[in-house]
């Protein structure tokens, strides 16, 4: 039956929703290596054996969503919330430009206030003007008007960024409260498509309540909405959050998660072939090399922290976040080693847009 299934792979046949269902449920190390080694191959033809960076800058820990996962969620006490200036994100992304990364992302809690939208419009369009064009520019700063995406894409972001979560409404609904709405999200995903931005998403992987079936849906998902970019991740436990009670053991479950978020992006990479996928820090705070093994399973994007050490503990989405103690210059010595560790090097300079987005402009 495996047989079956390597033949379909490796001859990169499509793959129907019970084959996707099948290489989610690989378990043994011999399997697992050929699936990884299936998706590496598609990956390295593709997009090479380069990883394109996309330096973070996490610009603000306020939120008024209240996501039952997030460890910044409104109703979080006990964390001193931030908000960076305008100047302070140009400073961050400049230093990106002068070190070559060609991308940034700045993501942050969500927030619909005028000064907030105009804080991010004036750091976008300045940052454009700064670095002439050079830096490309990804927002994360999740559900907004039409209006506002189009104000921030006319202002120089060019990509963006926003998890469904899960593609399944029914467990979304039971992992945020009642006016938090699948229905308008999915909506923000058609708009930013629309306004002409490269869109990403992604989902949390082994979520509490979630089966495989609802990840295979997930997979399903990216394809129908033709996305350009994916950025998934396991779900962490962040205490004191509603979630954390409904895994209550979660470190005998590290394993368990890393391995499932390498099975989806090697299942992502095989099914959609030419997206751009991320090796998320979620992998890096299960396994100090989690994010080399999402590279060797077909992801092609890393994203470097650049956010200042002295903001860092207050932005922790879920616990043990990884790198807490080490500015951006100690990130990208680290990373470049950690690239080259796996014979591949760092696309210095370039975008690196996903080859999709250029086939689905055309
Ligand atoms: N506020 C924006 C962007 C910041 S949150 C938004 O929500 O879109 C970025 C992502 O962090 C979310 O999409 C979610 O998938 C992820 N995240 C939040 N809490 C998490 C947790 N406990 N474990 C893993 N990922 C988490
Ligand atoms: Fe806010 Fe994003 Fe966290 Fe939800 S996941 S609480 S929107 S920062």
């Amino acid at each position: 039956m495996t047989d079956e299934l390597f033949e379909k792979i490796e001859s990169e046949k499509p793959l129907t929703a019970p084959d996707l269902r099948k290489i989610l449920e690989l378990e043994s190390p011999a399997d697992l290596d050929r699936l990884f080694k299936a998706a590496y191959a598609v990956k390295e033809r593709v997009s090479g054996r380069k990883v394109f960076l996309r330096g973070i800058i996490e610009a603000s820990n306020i939120c008024v969503k209240d996501c039952y996962y997030c460890g910044i969620r409104k109703s979080s006490r006990n964390i001193p919330r931030f908000q960076l200036s305008a100047t302070e994100i140009v400073d961050a992304a400049m230093w990106a430009n002068t070190h070559r990364y060609g991308s940034i992302v700045i993501q942050g809690g969500e927030r619909n206030d005028e000064t907030f939208i105009k804080l991010i419009e004036d750091a976008v369009r300045e940052i454009k003007e700064k670095s002439a064009g050079h830096l490309g520019i990804t927002l994360s700063m999740g559900e907004q008007t039409p209006e506002v995406y189009r104000r921030w894409f006319d202002a120089g972001a060019h990509r963006y960024l926003l998890r469904i979560e899960s593609s399944n409404p029914e467990l979304y609904r039971k992992l945020h409260p009642s006016d938090h709405s699948h229905a308008a999200r999915l909506k923000c995903l058609e708009t930013l498509k629309s306004v002409g931005y490269q869109v990403g998403t992604g989902v949390m992987i082994g979520l509490p309540f979630q089966t495989i079936d609802d990840l295979v849906g997930d997979l399903l998902f990216f394809q129908k909405m033709d996305v350009d970019m994916i950025g998934m991740g396991p779900y962490l436990v962040s205490r004191d959050t509603p979630l954390a009670k409904e895994m209550p053991d979660f470190d005998a479950m590290k394993k368990h998660q890393l391995k499932l978020g390498l099975k989806m992006i090697a299942a992502a990479r095989l099914l959609l072939k030419n997206v751009n996928i991320a090796a998320t820090t979620a992998l890096q705070a299960l396994d100090p090399r989690g994010r080399e093994q999402g590279l060797l399973a077909g992801a092609n994007v890393i994203m470097p922290n650049l956010t200042a050490v002295q903001y860092r503990s207050s932005y922790q989405l879920y616990d043990n976040k990884p790198c807490l103690d080490e500015n951006s210059e100690q990130c990208r010595f680290c990373l470049e080693r950690r690239v080259q560790s796996i014979g591949e090097s760092v696309a210095w300079d370039e975008w690196g847009d996903s080859l999709h987005f250029a086939a689905r402009k055309i």
